[in-house]
Formats: structure tokens, sequence, C-alpha cells
């Protein structure tokens, strides 16, 4: 499932350096002659998609990127220093929508890189004008403007998996429990709705608050919100160990995903039995069993007891090592 978010951005390419008016003064000769050197390039704006989740934090504050401006013409026919590209990094199948005439772009892999605003081109020094006929040329152009506009990015942050419950279940407290160590975007604020994402050795888990609850009441997550199920590798379903009829709490909570989202609900599933400290052994094994006939595999865990969830974190971590 993806987490949708929009914002807008200013982006300016660096102008281009001026060319320069400079004479040579060599030994032996009269007259001196052109050599003024030409501006260095604009840097470019680049975009470049990456997969860590800290990435959003950047677009808290920051909404203008410039890159550098190249540096003018030098004498001795030097050219001035192209200017540094700015490199943007946005998250992995983010949309970008230039503004102004509406060409929309997508990067899917991390590492891919797009140039959106091109540096201007340097100015020509007076060397560049030298000819038989002329060799003191006074001529020198000024560098061109970098490109600028604004962008707008629907961000996209994929999650690779999603947990699903009642309310209770202990999704958030899984959640922080398998990811604690690890970044968190809660220091991205999203415009709609601040979903609990994680990251676990790269692996993305989200805590889908709203997804069940609430849903029929029309309370659940926004489809702008939560759309783009496709990459989503796996739904984990909580069922608390606490519950009397774990298999009924089960198939309510499915059907609930069936009628929100057939996408979602066709993932493939695994069942997490959780809060298992609250009932005894016995009693873990019978309700276990009872999730098995579901001809799903069924996970047993407790957020208090850090070995219970060893099982799990590996299954996850495996999941998305698998293809990447
Ligand atoms: P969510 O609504 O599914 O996000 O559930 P929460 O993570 O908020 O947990 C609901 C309640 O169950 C909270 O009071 C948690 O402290 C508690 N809880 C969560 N996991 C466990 C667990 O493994 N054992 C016990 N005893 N309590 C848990
Ligand atoms: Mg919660």
């Amino acid at each position: 499932m993806a987490f949708v978010d929009e914002i807008t951005i200013h982006v300016k390419a660096g102008r281009g350096g001026d060319g320069v008016v400079r004479w040579r003064h060599e030994k032996g000769r009269a007259k001196a002659g052109a050599g003024g050197g030409n501006g260095g390039r604009g840097g470019n704006v680049v975009l470049k998609a990456v997969s860590d989740l800290s990435v959003l934090a950047t677009y808290r504050q920051i909404k203008e990127f410039s890159a550098e401006n190249g540096a003018p013409g030098e004498n001795w026919s030097r050219h001035g220093k192209d200017g540094d590209d700015m490199v943007v990094k946005i998250p992995v199948g983010s949309i970008i929508t230039n503004i102004a005439n509406g060409d929309v772009y997508t990067l899917e892999k991390p590492d891919e890189e797009i140039i959106m605003a091109t540096g201007g081109r340097g100015g020509l020094g007076n060397e560049h004008f030298k000819a038989s006929t002329n060799t003191t040329p006074q001529e020198c152009t000024p560098g061109k403007e970098g490109e600028e506009f604004d962008l707008q990015i629907e961000l996209e942050l994929v999650a690779d998996v999603g947990l699903v419950g009642l309310p209770n279940a202990g999704k958030s407290s899984l959640l922080n429990a398998l990811t604690r160590a690890n970044a968190k975007v809660g220091n991205y604020q999203f415009t709609t709705l601040e979903p609990n994402l994680g990251d676990l050795y790269g692996v993305i888990i989200a805590d889908i608050p709203g997804l069940i609850e609430g849903a029929s009441e029309g309370k659940g997550l926004g489809h702008k919100f939560l759309k783009h199920v496709k990459r989503t590798k796996m739904i984990a379903h909580l069922v608390g160990a606490d519950n009397e009829k774990v298999l009924e709490v089960y198939n309510t909570v499915r059907k609930e995903l069936e009628v929100y989202d057939t996408e979602l609900a066709a993932k493939e599933e695994v069942i997490v039995l959780s809060k298992i400290d609250m009932v005894s052994p016995e009693e873990i094994e019978v309700k276990k069993k009872l999730l098995a006939t579901t001809g799903r595999k069924v996970f047993t865990l407790s957020t208090l007891d850090d070995d219970s969830l060893k099982e799990f974190k590996d299954t996850l971590t495996k999941l998305v090592r698998k293809d990447k």
C-alpha cells in the first residue's frame, strides 16, 4: 500500500557564468590578443529516487532547491567553473508534475535520476570572437538563465507489509516493538493523516489504523491517501489471543478488508496471534490450531517478550530481501 501526500517545491537551475573580455599580453608581440574565457555552465536540478523514509523530513522546511551558478570566464582563455548540480531526493514511486507545462515524470527504481531543470549555458568570452580579420574583438555575451519552475510532487511511500486487525489487536505496539531502533516517519507531517510507518532493516511496515476501525462509517483512510496497493507484499493480520472466538474475529476483519479494498484483500496474508502473554500455553495452542484452519501461516507473539518476536521478524526481512 502506498501513502500519498502532495507537496509543491520550486526548483531553479544555475545561471550560466558570463563570458568576459580579457587581453593576452604576450612577450614579443606589440598588440595584445583577445583572451577572455567562456562562462561555466549553470548546475542542473536533478531528482534522484531513494527508498529511505527519512527523506520525507527534507520537505518539512525546504521548498526551494537551487543549483549553483556557473562562474564567469577568466583570462588566458580559461573557462569559468561549471555550477554544481542540486540533487533532490524523492521517495521511489513519487509522481512529479511540472506545473508550468503539465509534464509528468515518475522514478521507479532507487538511484534512478532525471535532470529536471537544466542549467543555463555559459556566455562567450572575447576569445571566441577572434578572427583573422579581427584579433581584438570587444565582444562577449552574458550567461543564460537556468530553468526555473514549480513542481508538484505526489510523494508515494510504499509499505511492504501492512498490519491489520481490530482495534486493540496490538498493531501499534507491534510496529513499535519491531522498529523502535530504526527511523520512523513520525517526523514528517502528512497533510492528510499521519500513518504509522516503521522501518525494519529496509522493510517498511505500516500500521493501518482506520482501515478497519471506522471504515464502515466512512472514517477510514481516504482512497487518496491509501492507494496503489500493487507493491505491497504482505498483510499481517493480528488477532488478540485474549479474544474468545479468534476465528470469528479473523473473519470479521477479512470481510471488512474485502469490502474496503479487494486488491489489498487479495495479497498474501499471514496471521499473528498477538498478546499471547495473556493466556495459557494450552489456550495458545488451541487458538493457533483454529486459525491455521484458514490455510494461512500463523505466528504467535507478545510485544512484552522480545524472543517471541524473532520468528516474525525473520520472516519479514526475508520476504523483502527475496526481491531486492
Ligand atoms: P491497536 O489498536 O491494534 O493499535 O492496539 P495497540 O497496540 O494500541 O494495543 C492495544 C492495547 O493492548 C494497549 O493497551 C497495549 O498496551 C496492549 N498490548 C499490545 N500488545 C500487547 C501484548 O503483547 N501483551 C499485552 N499484555 N498487551 C498488549
Ligand atoms: Mg493503533
